[in-house]
C-alpha cells in the first residue's frame, strides 16, 4: 500500500470544486481511497464563521465563565455559543467542552477549528454539516471513482496525542467486520469490527501534517478492503455508549 499527499493545492475558497482541484493534480484510480481534510471541505462549503454571528445566550455565558474560572484564561462566550449551536449534547462542560455534533461525531468544542481557518479574517471554521454527504458530492464530481473519506484531527480519551479520524465516507464501508472469521488457532472472532476509515484517516494524517504543510488531501493506493462483511456503524448509539453515559453523571471538581 502507498500513501501520498496531493501536491500543489491552492488556498481553498467557498464554492471551490474540490474534485476538480484534486484531479488537476493527481491521476486517481477507481480502487484508490481519497482522504480529504475536513478543513478544506469546510472552506469549500463556506463553513467559515465569525464570532459575532454567535451572540452568547445565558447557557453559553455560564459555560464560558466556568471554563474561565478553571483555566485562568479568558474564554469568549460567543465561542461557547458556537459550540452549543453545532451540538446535540454537551457530554462534558468542564474542564473542556466535549460535545456530540449533529452528525454523530463526539469531540472537543464540536470540532470547531481556530487554526488553518484561511485568510480573509474569519475567526472560526465549523465542521462540514453532513460530512458523508460531502464525501458523496466530492465522489460524484470526480471523473474517476475512488472511495472518499473526510478526515479530521481529533484527540482521544485514555491516550495522549491526536490522530486523524474519519468523520464522513462514501464508496467504502466504515468498518470491516471480522466476526465469524477465525484466528490462527481456529477460534471464532466474536467482537472485532475494524474501523478501517479511521485507520485510513490516521495514515493520511501522517502525510498531510497539521501545520503550514499545505497538504490537505492524501491518496491511499493498492490497499484492499478484502473479502469481509462491511458496516457503516462508526458512531455509537447513546444507548450502547457506556462511557458517554458514565460521563453524563460525572462532575469536574
Ligand atoms: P483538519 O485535520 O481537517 O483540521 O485539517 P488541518 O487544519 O490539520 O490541515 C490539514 C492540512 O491541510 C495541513 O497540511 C494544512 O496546512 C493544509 N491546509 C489547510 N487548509 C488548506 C488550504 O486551504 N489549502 C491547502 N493547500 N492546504 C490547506
Ligand atoms: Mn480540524
Ligand atoms: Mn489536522
Ligand atoms: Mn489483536
Amino acid at each position: 500500500m502507498n500513501v501520498f499527499a496531493v501536491p500543489g493545492l491552492p488556498e481553498v475558497r467557498p464554492g471551490d470544486d474540490l474534485a476538480a482541484l484534486v484531479e488537476a493534480r493527481a491521476d486517481l484510480r477507481d480502487d484508490d481511497v481519497l482522504l480529504v481534510a475536513s478543513t478544506v471541505v469546510s472552506k469549500a462549503e463556506g463553513r467559515r464563521a465569525d464570532l459575532e454571528e454567535f451572540p452568547a445566550g445565558p447557557r453559553a455565558k455560564e459555560l464560558a465563565e466556568r471554563l474561565e474560572a478553571i483555566s485562568g484564561e479568558q474564554k469568549d462566550p460567543r465561542f461557547a455559543q458556537a459550540v452549543l449551536e453545532e451540538s446535540t449534547e454537551i457530554i462534558m462542560e468542564a474542564p473542556f467542552l466535549l460535545t456530540a455534533t449533529k452528525f454523530g461525531h463526539v469531540g472537543v468544542n464540536a470540532g470547531i477549528d481556530r487554526s488553518n481557518v484561511g485568510d480573509g479574517g474569519a475567526d472560526l471554521l465549523l465542521l462540514p454539516e453532513r460530512p458523508s454527504e460531502s464525501a458523496d458530492r466530492i465522489r460524484e464530481n470526480l471523473e474517476s471513482d475512488p472511495a472518499v473519506v473526510v478526515t479530521d484531527t481529533s484527540g482521544r480519551p485514555f491516550r495522549h496525542g491526536q490522530r486523524g479520524v474519519a468523520i464522513g465516507w462514501s464508496g467504502i464501508p466504515a468498518s470491516r467486520d471480522w466476526r465469524g472469521e477465525t484466528d490462527r488457532d481456529g477460534h471464532e472472532l466474536e467482537v472485532t469490527v475494524e474501523a478501517v476509515v479511521d485507520e485510513l484517516a490516521a495514515a493520511a494524517n501522517l502525510v498531510t501534517g497539521e501545520g503550514d504543510d499545505g497538504l490537505p488531501v492524501a491518496v491511499v493506493r493498492d490497499w484492499e478492503f478484502g473479502n469481509h462483511e462491511g458496516s457503516d456503524n462508526l458512531y455509537r448509539d447513546v444507548d450502547g455508549d457506556f462511557v458517554r453515559q458514565a460521563l453524563r453523571g460525572w462532575e469536574f471538581a
